[in-house]
């Protein structure tokens, strides 16, 4: 089981670092998952998700991870050690410097997987003068049945422990707003984390915000986007139909 997580997660990086794709070059992006034993699985720091194996993740400990996310602040040099002391493995690679944002994400975002990348087409909107505005209205069904209906935004912040909390403050907002963790959290002039319930809804929701971007990008040399009214949004994301092809595409796809 615990294997078949792994490899799971190494098969979402591929995908994530696929070079065709566009979404992360180099030592970009990261990934997770639960362990169901307290512990999550995420990225080493500086591993290419492109070319990712099973030793390319870090199991640390989620408990001792939020602990530190709730100090009011920290220091470089405590932060090396907090990612050096949250490892069960003290032999293992460093995590990724977004470790924390990672458990922020898995302990209050309903969800058992995250992916975070710096796609080409999310980063072209994402680092405009727009920001993510161009997101909080639909332009067609299919964002919202893969996607969903509403997201978080996060302004830009220094990547790692601060942007932890600031994510770890956006999604509270949103679930007392909504009721619900969105699927993807808006990070401007950086890029978007993931929140699936399996590494292929992960895969599938960044591929439909990545086509969903072109047609956006591409909208805007033609007078821009003709957005669908919100109560057409709302029905979709209410019918009873789109709801069992969402289930599907997840079911599909596994
Ligand atoms: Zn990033």
């Amino acid at each position: 089981m615990e294997n078949e997580r792994l490899d799971n997660l190494v098969t979402l990086s591929r995908e994530f670092g696929r070079e065709d794709r566009g979404w992360a070059i180099l030592g970009e992006g990261n990934t997770s998952t639960l362990s169901g034993k307290g512990t999550y699985y995420v990225k080493a720091s500086g591993s290419r998700l492109g070319e990712a194996s099973r030793e390319d993740f870090t199991e640390v400990n989620l408990k001792k991870a939020l602990e530190y996310v709730a100090q009011s602040s920290l220091s470089d040099e405590q932060v090396i050690h907090a990612l050096e002391s949250i490892k069960i493995d003290p032999m293992a690679k460093l995590p990724s410097v977004e470790t924390f944002v990672h458990a922020v994400c898995l302990s209050e975002g309903n969800c058992e997987w995250v992916g975070h990348g710096h796609p080409e087409s999310v980063l072209s909107i994402l680092c405009s003068e727009m920001g993510a505005k161009p997101y909080m209205e639909h332009i067609f069904p299919d964002v919202v049945v893969v996607c969903g209906r509403h997201f978080a935004v996060v302004p830009y912040v220094d990547p790692g422990f601060k942007l932890a909390q600031a994510v770890s403050d956006s999604l509270s907002k949103f679930k007392n707003d909504h009721s619900c963790a969105p699927k993807i959290i808006f990070l401007e002039n950086h890029g978007p984390f993931i929140l699936g319930q399996s590494h292929t809804d992960v895969i599938n929701t960044m591929q439909m915000l990545d086509k969903w971007s072109k047609i956006l990008i591409t909208n805007h040399t033609l007078g821009g986007p003709r957005y669908l009214p919100e109560h057409e949004s709302n029905r979709i994301e209410e019918r009873l139909d789109e709801a069992y092809r969402r289930k599907r595409i997840l079911e599909s796809s596994e």
